[in-house]
């Protein structure tokens, strides 16, 4: 069964946590590589409580996180990998957190960005071919995690596993105080790595990029191949997002529900319980 709950007011700003013990996960962008009409690309914000950790941050996630929460109450921000529509709104959330006008009053905030090993170099080259590679350290507190170790936050674990994509890429695993699991595919084409990290998850977001799987070297997986995913994986619930709007969604969804039942569309705006 899928717990849906409303989405926050977009009439007033949030900034505290949630109030219970679980987590929720709150979807800001669910396009593909570039984005569905009206909508930002991959991004999503999981409240705990002590920690609001957005998870990739790709372009027009930071309109939509402005819609319904104060930037300044983000507290760390966890990277899948560095193609553009995971990650390019880290430079305009640089620029408000170094050169808003709440940042000229003094109202700042560096949260801490958890990269994918090797990234680092890789985000600062981006940085300094658009603007200044230093705005990327005077923004952010960014730090490389390590799949091998846990990282901890408060009211929070993360856990990270590689998953097979064109570039390094990881799939993100959130542990609630409360016992909750969440956990988060990335960009991947089908393996076991996801079934044997994602087992037993209270909730599975999952790519549905393609309609048929791809020729040659796969990078992606379809709708089917997601809810194939989460029925090995035995997740309570499957999301499905990173699908374009010009396909058939509602169409491949319910071919993804013929497998596992309890498999839903992610919208930008809704929150799921974890
Ligand atoms: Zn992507
Ligand atoms: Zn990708």
């Amino acid at each position: 069964m899928v717990t849906l709950t409303s989405a926050p007011d977009a009439g007033g700003i949030e900034s505290a946590g949630v109030a219970d013990a679980r987590g929720n996960l709150t979807v800001l962008g669910a396009s593909p590589s570039w984005q569905n009409a009206g909508e930002a690309c991959s991004s999503y914000l999981v409240d705990v409580p002590g920690t609001r950790l957005m998870i990739d941050c790709g372009n027009g996630a930071f309109a939509e996180l402005r819609k319904r929460y104060d930037y300044l109450s983000v507290d760390a921000i966890a990277i899948t990998h560095t193609h553009g529509d995971h990650m390019l709104d880290l430079l305009p959330m640089a620029y408000a957190l170094l050169y808003s006008p709440r940042a000229l009053r003094g109202e700042s905030r560096r949260p801490k960005l958890l990269l994918p090993p090797g990234a680092t170099e890789r985000m600062r080259a981006i940085f300094d071919l658009i603007d200044r590679a230093e705005l990327l350290d005077l923004a952010y507190d960014a730090v490389e995690y390590d799949p091998a170790e846990p990282t901890h936050l408060p009211g929070l674990t993360l856990e990270f596993a590689p998953v097979p994509h064109f570039v390094p890429t990881h799939a993100i695993g959130v542990r609630t105080e409360a016992g909750g699991r969440l956990v988060f595919g990335a960009d991947h084409r089908p393996s076991q790595r996801i079934i044997d990290f994602a087992h037993g998850a209270d909730l599975l977001m999952l790519e549905a990029t393609l309609v048929e799987p791809e020729g040659g070297t796969r990078g992606h997986i379809t709708s089917v191949e997601a809810a194939e995913i989460a029925v090995q994986a035995q997740v309570d619930r499957l999301v499905l997002t990173h699908m374009s709007d010009e396909l058939p969604r509602e169409q491949l969804v319910a071919q993804a529900q013929a497998v596992h039942a309890a498999t839903s569309l992610a919208r930008p705006g809704a929150t799921y319980a974890f």
